[in-house]
This record gives C-alpha cells, structure tokens and sequence, in this order.
C-alpha cells in the first residue's frame, strides 16, 4: 500500500485511468458554506502521450479565456505539469453535467479561433511559446471523444 499523500492527484493510481475523461477532484466548502469544485480535466492518458508545450500553452490561454463565456464563477484553469490535462476550479457549481457542456462548447470556440488571446510580453510570460494549430488539434482530439469524458477508469 503506498502512503498517503497530500495531493488527492498523488493517491490517483494513473495506470488505471483512461484518458480523456473529466473528474471531479474534490470539493472544498469555506465557513461561509462557499463550495469551490476541482476537476481534472484529463486530455492525454498518462505516461503514454502528453501535450507539446506550445500548445498546451495557447490551448491554455483560450480555455481560460473563453469558457468563462459559457460557466460562471471559474476560479482557475490551470495546466498540470505532466502535460496531460488542465485543473478546472469552479465556485458554488455542483453541475457535472455544466462542466462537460461548458468544455464542449468552449473547445468549439478553440477550433474556430484564429488567434491565441494574449500570446504577447505584456500579457503572458513566454510568449514565444505558443502555438494555435497545435491548440486546436488537441482541442479536436478531446472533441472527438466526447462522449468518453465520464469514463474516468479503465475496465478491470
Ligand atoms: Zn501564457
């Protein structure tokens, strides 16, 4: 049995997932009864594919930017540092059913965008890293499997 671990992601067995899927992480409720959701948002299965920085990086910056259009109160959309997905944080939003159209939609916004939004020095910081072709072939791989993304694991 390994220890357990602070990080709720270090005590997920990675080999028994099955990328992509969206999981919920946890939820934290603050003393004023304020709930923040985590997700995973999972893109590429763990230790057998990742995403190239550059676009990870820019398909960052429109998630960010442009799934707050369609779900209110997102806190964070953050990129893990293993390259195989994002870390969605929602406030006082117990839809799963949300998240997934959420992304759907904002992942169509990404195959029709035909810039990165603030891929320049004053607004990020590596702004040479981007790439939105990039971006939007891993936004159509993850589209493609859409209907995949509540699987979280692998059948035994
Ligand atoms: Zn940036």
């Amino acid at each position: 049995m390994v220890k357990k671990m602070n990080v709720e992601s270090f005590n997920l067995d990675h080999t028994k997932v099955k990328a992509p899927y969206v999981r919920l992480v946890g939820v934290t409720t603050g003393v004023n009864g304020d709930k923040v959701y985590k997700y995973d948002l999972r893109f590429k299965q763990p230790n057998e594919a990742h995403m190239e920085m550059p676009g990870l990086h820019s398909l960052e910056h429109l998630l960010a930017e442009k799934i707050r259009d369609h779900l209110d109160n997102v806190l964070d959309v953050g990129p893990m540092g293993c390259q195989t997905g994002f870390y969605l944080a929602v406030l006082n939003n117990d839809s799963y059913d949300d998240i997934i159209k959420a992304l759907a939609v904002t992942l169509e916004d990404v195959m029709i965008a035909t810039e990165v939004p603030a891929c320049n020095e004053v607004q990020c910081g590596w702004a040479a890293s981007h790439s939105l072709i990039d971006a939007q072939a891993i936004a159509q791989e993850m589209l493609n499997e859409r209907s995949q993304w509540s699987i979280v694991f692998k059948e035994e």
